[in-house]
C-alpha cells in the first residue's frame, strides 16, 4: 500500500482547501470536550467582556491539532473583538510584530502560533507590548536615528505552543493565564467525528464514527481528516452513508489497520526492528529512516504509539517495549499485516 497515504492523512497543518470546506465550531457549546479549560475560558471571557477589558494575555499548550486557534476564535467571537493570527516563526524581524500589534484594535486578540519559535529580539519587543501596551520602535538609521515609543491599543496576546519546555521564562511569566490541552478521548473524538459527518451530509453509523474515532489519535484535526477521506470514498462508490463495513473498508483503502495504525506508524515499527532490533533508538534516525521529520515524528507517531503500549522513550532513544517484540517482530518479519 502507499506510504503517501498515511502521510497525508496525519500533516501538522489544515490546507486553505480543507478550512474553507469545514466545520469550525464557533461557540463554546460546539467545541467538544476540554471541558474544565472549557468553562474557566469561558467565564474570563464574559467576565473580561462585563468590565469591558481586554481578557488577560493566555498562554495554550498541547500538541498540534486539538483546537487551540479555535479557541481562540471562539473566545474573540465571544467577546466581539477581532483576532489576528500569525505565527511565531514568520516574524523575521521586529518590525513585522511591530506591524501587527500597531494595526491592533482595542481588546482584540493577537494569536501566535508556535509562539517558542519567535526569535529572541521580537520576543524582546513583546515584553513591553504585553505588559504595558507600548513599544519602542527605531526610525531612520545611523546617526539620525531616533527611538520612538509607540502606545498600542490594550489587546490580548493568545499564545500556542506545542512545546512549553521551550518558551523563556520571562515571556512565559507575562501570561496571566497558562493552561494546557489534553488529547481527547475516544467517546469525545466521536462526538467530533458525527457533527462533521452531519456537516459534510455523510450519514455515519455510531460505530462507524467510534472506529474512526479510535484511529485519530485523540486529536480532532485527525479524526476530521479521516472523516473527509471517508466521505469521498462514499461518494466515489455512490453511497451517502457508511456502515461499519464501509468504513472499516475505507479506513483500510487509507492504510489505517484495526488498531488506528497507518502506514507509517507499522513502518517506523518494522524499521526499529529490522535494523535495530527493537532499539533504543535515537529520534532523529526514526525520522530519517522512514523519511519523515523530526517534529512530525515526536508529534504525530511518538505520542499514539506510546499510548498504545508500542513505544516507550529511555534515556538512550526509543524503544519497542520488550513485551511487544516477539509479537512484532513475527509480524514485521514474518511478512503478516495487521489490515
Ligand atoms: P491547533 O491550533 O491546536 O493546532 P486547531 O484549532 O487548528 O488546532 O484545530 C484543528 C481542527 O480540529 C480544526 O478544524 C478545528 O475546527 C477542529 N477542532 C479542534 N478542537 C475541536 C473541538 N473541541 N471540537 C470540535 N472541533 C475541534
Amino acid at each position: 500500500m502507499d506510504d503517501t497515504i498515511g502521510l497525508s492523512i496525519l500533516t501538522l497543518r489544515d490546507t486553505e482547501q480543507e478550512r474553507a470546506h469545514d466545520f469550525t465550531p464557533s461557540t463554546f457549546d460546539d467545541y467538544i470536550g476540554q471541558d474544565e479549560l472549557k468553562e474557566k475560558l469561558s467565564i474570563y471571557t464574559q467576565a473580561a467582556k462585563m468590565r469591558g477589558e481586554p481578557l488577560d494575555h493566555l498562554l495554550l499548550f498541547g500538541p498540534p491539532g486539538l483546537g487551540k486557534t479555535t479557541l481562540a476564535h471562539i473566545m474573540a467571537q465571544v467577546m466581539h473583538v477581532g483576532i489576528k493570527i500569525c505565527s511565531g516563526p514568520m516574524m523575521e524581524r521586529t518590525g513585522d510584530l511591530v506591524a501587527i500589534l500597531s494595526s491592533l484594535e482595542p481588546r482584540d486578540i493577537l494569536f501566535i502560533d508556535e509562539i517558542h519559535r519567535m526569535p529572541a529580539t521580537v520576543e524582546e519587543v513583546l515584553y513591553s507590548a504585553m505588559e504595558q501596551f507600548r513599544v519602542d520602535v527605531i526610525i531612520g538609521q545611523g546617526a539620525g536615528a531616533k527611538s520612538v515609543n509607540l502606545p498600542l491599543s490594550p489587546f490580548t496576546l493568545v499564545g500556542a505552543t506545542t512545546k512549553s519546555g521551550k518558551i523563556s521564562a520571562p515571556l512565559r511569566s507575562r501570561f496571566g493565564i497558562v493552561e494546557r490541552l489534553d488529547f481527547y478521548t475516544d467517546p469525545q473524538l466521536q462526538a467530533i467525528v458525527a457533527q462533521n459527518a452531519r456537516f459534510l451530509e455523510l450519514d455515519l453509523s455510531l460505530d462507524s464514527a467510534l472506529l474512526i474515532a479510535q484511529a485519530g489519535r485523540g486529536t480532532p484535526r485527525i479524526a476530521k481528516k479521516i472523516v473527509r477521506r471517508v466521505r469521498d470514498f462514499a461518494q466515489v462508490k455512490n453511497n451517502s452513508s457508511s456502515d461499519i463495513e464501509f468504513t472499516k473498508q475505507a479506513l483500510s483503502f487509507l492504510g489505517i489497520d484495526t488498531q488506528g495504525l497507518t502506514n507509517v506508524d507499522r513502518l517506523i515499527l518494522s524499521k526499529m526492528i529490522e535494523h535495530f532490533s527493537g532499539g533504543p533508538v535515537g529520534v532523529e534516525t526514526i525520522a530519517a529512516l522512514v523519511g519523515e521529520d523530526k517534529d512530525t515524528i515526536e508529534q504525530v507517531y511518538e505520542p499514539f504509539l506510546m499510548r498504545k503500549g508500542l513505544l516507550e522513550k529511555t534515556a538512550r532513544g526509543r524503544q519497542i517495549p520488550h513485551k511487544q517484540l516477539p509479537f512484532l517482530k513475527q509480524l514485521f518479519l514474518g511478512q503478516a499485516t495487521l489490515l
